[in-house]
């Protein structure tokens, strides 16, 4: 999965494509995400304990994790993501097209630190 909690993508398929959102909840399982005011639907619920008044509840359902794009914090395009072993041996995402990380993704591992002479 290229997509975290809590980044910012850019919707590019489905009915909202063109949309920017927050990434709410990930379901690596089955691949998909959901995303703050992305596949808004009306949920209609009947009257109960919880919800004396009934009625239409709008939710976020989730999209395939292909149909977004992250967003890079620092270039503000939209971006695949890579990724890479720092110095320490731990790996990190970062922007392909401004090469700037994204945060850890994997702590530090001796193997892949790079040797000094
Ligand atoms: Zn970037």
């Amino acid at each position: 999965m290229h997509i975290k909690k809590n980044d910012t993508v850019l919707v590019i398929a489905g009915k909202d494509s063109g949309v920017r959102g927050k990434v709410l909840r990930i379901n690596a399982k089955a691949g998909k995400i959901v995303v703050e005011g992305v596949n808004r639907v009306y949920k209609h619920v009947r009257r109960s304990q919880r919800n004396p008044q009934g009625g239409r509840l709008s939710k976020e359902m989730p999209i395939p994790a292909s149909n977004v794009m992250l967003v890079c914090q620092k270039c503000g395009k939209r971006t695949r993501t890579g990724a890479r072993y720092l110095e320490d041996g731990s790996k990190e995402r970062f922007c392909r097209k401004c090469g700037a990380g994204i945060g850890p993704i994997a702590p530090a591992r001796q193997a892949y630190a790079k040797k000094r002479p």
